[in-house]
């Protein structure tokens, strides 16, 4: 199998780096010759216990001898455990199960739209998101994408969306009326930039949502399940939202996603909508292995210092390098702008010196590196980043 193979079939989706991985143990991974690297991009924040964890390798291999799958036509006790772990870890009260972020999203969609057309007529549809937001590529979440790089060439999009410029707060006012349904925000954009959403704008959004009875969706499918050293990253903001999503690492590395309400908002109906692989018993046991080893007691605490600690050495370097502009996120999910036009140069001296990392929207740099990274590997990057800045003269 070479990389040629690859070219020929399957399709070219992916900008690759010309490398083929092979296996992982906690935050280190093996390509095929046998270098080793310091994986700070950890599956794009999904491998949160690291590769290989022993409690989600254990679940799965007994689940595997159990019962990988059955219809959700019938019940099955390892998605009742997770549904409840999840409601009792959060402001929410039930769950649907899916399989990735985006057909999380599409259910939200769907399920804001459900409420307000049940409570309100279907005059009451429009979606607002944020401009340079991510949620998706399948249709509804990627009209909810508010960047237009994603949207070309696949018109028409779905109708009913409106985007707003991201932490401001009057335009976001300004957008509401009769016809919103439910305004749609990461509170950190994760793929646009690792941008914080500000307190204000949060808080107004959550006050404006509450005023009108429009749902607040928070999308928390790279910063959820303890990424940014609180389990969900809306808890930073003194709020809660109406509608959140789950995905990248609620399963450890096995797909499975998560739609989560309020109980009445909540109010799917059995035919409104479903999903075949929808919190199978296997996604379901692995899920179930990642939230108990997240909530143990001083987890999170730990992500936070180990978050504080690494942003503190990245100001360090930005003090060295002019390159570095700000370091910003939460917890273990910190981008560092550059003012470079094109920062991938980076990525590829970083992974030459063994670790990986990776480049969003052409000049942030992106750390999500596993949570159960050491203060040693966190060292052991800035290192290497400092070489290669220094060897690059910027
Ligand atoms: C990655 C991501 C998605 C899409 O998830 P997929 O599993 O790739 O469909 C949606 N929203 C956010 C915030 C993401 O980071």
């Amino acid at each position: 199998m070479t990389i040629s193979d690859d070219k020929k079939y399957v399709m070219n989706t992916y900008g690759r780096y010309p490398v083929t991985l092979i296996k992982g143990n906690g935050s280190k991974v093996w390509d095929s010759d046998g270098n080793v690297y310091l994986d700070f991009v950890a599956g794009i924040a999904v491998n949160s216990l690291g590769h290989c964890h022993p409690a989600v390798v254990d679940a799965i291999k007994e689940q595997a001898d159990t019962l990988i799958h059955c219809s959700n036509l019938y019940w099955n006790e390892k998605q009742i455990k997770l549904a409840k772990l999840i409601a009792e870890n959060s402001f929410g009260d039930q769950v649907f199960f899916a399989n990735s972020g985006a057909e999380a999203n599409e259910g939200a969609i769907k399920l804001a739209r459900k409420y307000a057309s049940l409570k309100y007529g279907e005059k009451r549809f429009k979606i607002i998101s944020a401009k340079n937001s991510f949620h998706g590529r399948t249709f509804g979440a990627l009209t909810a994408t508010g960047q237009q790089k994603y949207h070309k060439g696949f018109g028409p999009l779905l109708g009913g969306f409106k985007y707003v410029p991201f932490n401001e707060t009057n335009a976001l006012l300004d957008a509401v009326d009769d016809e919103t349904c439910a305004v749609m925000l990461e509170v950190i954009q994760g793929e646009g930039g690792i941008n914080e959403g500000s307190y204000e704008y949060i808080k107004t959004a959550r006050e404006i949502c509450d005023k009108k009875d429009i749902l607040l969706i928070i999308d928390e499918v790279q910063t959820g399940i303890g990424r940014t050293g609180k389990l969900f990253a809306y808890e930073h903001y003194g709020i809660a939202p109406d509608i959140m999503t789950l995905a990248k690492a609620l399963g450890g590395g096995v797909p499975i996603s998560a739609v989560v309400a309020k109980e009445e908002v909540a109010v799917f109906k059995p035919g409104d909508h479903a999903s075949t692989f929808g919190g199978n018993p296997l996604a379901c046991a692995a899920a179930i292995a990642v939230i108990e080893e997240i909530t143990k007691p001083g987890f999170l605490e730990d992500v936070q210092n180990k978050g504080e600690y690494f942003k503190k050495g990245l100001e360090t370097l930005k003090g060295k390098h002019s390159i570095i502009k700000e370091v910003r996120g939460k917890g273990l999910m910190i981008g560092c702008q550059t003012n470079l036009e094109e920062a991938g140069g980076i990525v590829s001296k970083a992974m030459e010196k063994g670790l990986l990392l990776n480049c969003i929207g052409h000049n942030v740099l992106r750390f999500v590196p596993p949570l159960i990274v050491t203060k040693d590997e966190i060292n052991t990057a800035l290192n290497i980043l400092d070489d290669v800045l220094s060897e690059m003269g910027i």
